[in-house]
């Protein structure tokens, strides 16, 4: 190995040589992180707004997840699910408490979790509802993100997630997000539908909030049909939007709840379905499973997460924040050529940039917010979310807003 101090360009040279090209990242290469802030390995800092997805909720680095990982790391990390762990039991009865559900199943990507919730409402379907054996449908929505798995891109509308994958696993139906009544149509038209799986906001799709009352007329069709109403809260959830979850600002509670990201503060690779026992029984020995879910580590580090989420109240903070930001963003877009508009709710935000006389303005300008010191990134390419981690001030958003409105002051 060559111990000369390595630049930013070398670094990406390794990875652009050595790597699969499946990203398109930032010219920047961060080393170091601590709350709001990361640092480059040239020692520039910077305001970090994509959060890893909204993964760093908690804010990178946060000293009392990572005292925690490092604690359970030194005692115990992987057991299986071969054997009881001593940190498992503890966890279930902490997550189900936390979130209101009486069973969990820990796995841990996002992508895991959502697979999971399909095969338990697929399951469910057969074993508790009564349709007949292969007949179930799951009914998704147009511009949804929920992971990249082969069954997962076999329902995405996204030419770029699914082209050349296929062959497809069928039993979707694709209707349009936002629209009750289509959904309403397709549940009286069939009598084999098993699920509605949803993200109360589409947040890769560029945090496109629906109309309020949606998603509960959603889930009063889902209950006169019999229908599992599934909220994707991968992104949305753990405080994000200004709520615990999204979906609580229409009271309602799904009968499948999938989880991950913040669920572990972005220390390590967590997610987990919730539900009730009645739709979890389902599942018997043997017939699910994930070799690292549910092991000591993760669910040591993702109690300290969720810890870190109440004890420090970062959904009234995410609410308070959000609306402050929004407010500016509507002021700033009032004068603007660049900026069309603001949207989202709590700390998922985003701005939608005019690129009409541009094709690439909106990456342009996240380049040049990331040399004025605050990173984010464009989607579709005429859209960037802002999504700090929720320990953010009300000081740093301020400095942060003063950030965006002189960089698009630049490029106006
Ligand atoms: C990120 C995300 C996923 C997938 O999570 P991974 O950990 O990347 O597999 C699923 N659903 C939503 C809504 C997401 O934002």
């Amino acid at each position: 190995m060559n111990n000369t101090k390595q630049t930013s360009k070398d670094l990406m040279a390794l990875e652009n040589q050595y790597g699969a090209h499946n990203y398109h990242p930032l010219p920047v290469v961060l080393d170091r992180g601590e709350g709001v802030f990361v640092w480059d390995v040239d020692g520039k800092r910077y305001y970090d707004f994509l959060s890893a997805y909204s993964a760093v909720n908690q804010g990178h680095c946060h000293p009392k997840i990572i005292q925690t990982l490092m604690e359970q790391a030194q005692k115990l990390t992987l057991t299986s699910r071969a054997f009881y762990n001593s940190q498992l039991g503890r966890y279930e009865e902490f997550v189900t408490k936390y979130f209101g559900y009486e069973n969990v199943l820990p796995m841990n990507t996002g992508a895991e979790a959502v697979e999971t919730a399909i095969k338990l409402c697929r399951k469910w379907a057969y074993e508790k509802k009564g349709l007949p054996d292969n007949t179930a449908q799951i009914v998704v929505c147009e511009n949804n993100f929920h992971g990249r798995t082969t069954t997962i891109v076999s329902f995405s509308v996204d030419p770029d997630a699914y082209n050349h994958y296929g062959p497809f696993t069928p039993g979707f139906i694709i209707i349009p997000y936002n629209d009750a009544s289509t959904l309403e149509k397709v549940l009286d038209e069939n009598s084999n539908i098993a699920g509605f799986l949803v993200e109360p906001i589409q947040g890769e799709a560029g945090a496109f909030v629906p109309d309020d009352g949606y998603l509960k007329k959603c889930y009063d069709l889902c209950r006169k049909h019999d229908v599992l109403f599934i909220a994707d809260e991968v992104q949305t959830g753990i405080a994000r939007t200004g709520k615990l979850l999204a979906c609580d600002y229409e009271a309602i509670h799904p009968d499948i709840l999938i989880l991950g990201k913040a669920l572990s503060g972005g220390t390590y690779p967590v997610s987990a379905i919730l539900a009730s026992r009645a739709i979890m029984e389902v599942f018997k020995p043997g017939q699910h499973g994930s070799t690292f879910g549910g092991n000591p580590l993760a669910t040591a580090v993702s109690i300290a997460a969720l810890e870190v989420i109440r004890d420090e109240e970062l959904a009234d903070n995410a609410f308070q924040l959000g609306e402050i930001f929004r407010s500016e963003m509507h002021k700033l877009c009032e004068t603007s050529e660049v900026a069309s508009f603001v949207r989202g709710k709590g700390l998922l935000n985003a701005l939608i940039i005019n690129n009409r006389s541009h094709q690439n303005l909106a990456w342009e300008i996240c380049l040049t917010l990331a040399e004025n010191g605050l990173l984010a990134k464009p989607t579709h390419t005429n859209i960037i979310r802002f999504a700090p981690p929720l320990v953010i001030t009300e000081t740093q958003l301020h400095e942060c807003i003063d950030i965006i409105k002189s960089t698009l002051a630049g490029v106006e």
